[in-house]
């Protein structure tokens, strides 16, 4: 189960590419996020890998609840790359 998940996510990925430009940051997403403690929410904007840079951090992203948890998706501040973040159920 745990070593499909990265084919899963990815392909979740892709989806949600596709209908990214006419959705916005899903309601139910942003309530989930806002009852995050601020210092969590940090650890996790900061903790984003980008495919040229490594760790980095998330910025100008968007949010999605998905079946997996909350799918972040935005730009690398370091070189503007785009870069997701899964935050998953628990
Ligand atoms: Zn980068």
């Amino acid at each position: 189960m745990r070593a499909n998940f990265g084919r899963m996510y990815n392909a979740h990925v892709k989806i949600f590419e596709r209908v990214e430009m006419m959705s916005v940051t899903d309601f139910k997403a942003a309530q989930k996020w806002a009852k995050l403690p601020k210092q969590t929410k940090q650890l996790i904007l900061e903790n984003v890998l980008c495919s040229s840079c490594g760790v980095t951090t998330i910025v100008e992203f968007t949010m999605q609840d998905t079946k997996f948890g909350i799918l972040l998706k935005g730009k690398c501040v370091k070189c503007g790359r785009d870069v997701a973040r899964l935050l998953e159920n628990e």
